[in-house]
């Protein structure tokens, strides 16, 4: 059950002190990044955790596990391609860049996604 008390602002929050603690930062760009914190906002309303906004949940925690917000894959693809699925979350050296975050290939396992 989501708790109603939880709003926008916290799950603003959130991304910046995951960001902060791994060493990541959250898109510059803030209408980007807002867009892709609704999503998670709306997701936390809907089965009351923050599960990805980019992929398709099962809406059990279980299940949706590895996609709650940060992934288990988003380490990697910072580390790969500077930036997570969602481009929520970015490399320092991404940024500097001057790179717009594009479309990446999804690493989780076509088996554990809904059909
Ligand atoms: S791709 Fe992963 S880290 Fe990025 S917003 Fe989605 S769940 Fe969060």
């Amino acid at each position: 059950m989501s708790d109603n008390k939880f709003s926008l602002e916290n799950v603003k929050k959130f991304s910046e002190n995951t960001a902060s603690r791994n060493r990541w930062r959250v898109n510059p760009d803030s209408d980007f990044r807002e867009s892709v914190e609704e999503g998670l906002f709306e997701n936390y309303k809907q089965y009351g955790y923050l599960v990805c906004p980019c992929r398709e949940a099962w809406g059990s925690r279980e299940k949706d596990r590895d996609i709650i917000c940060p992934c288990e894959y988003c380490a990697d693809d910072i580390i790969e391609f500077g930036h997570c699925y969602c481009a929520l979350y970015m490399s320092e050296a991404f940024i500097a860049s001057g790179e717009e975050p594009g479309s990446i290939p999804e690493r989780r396992d076509q088996k554990l996604m809904p059909d």
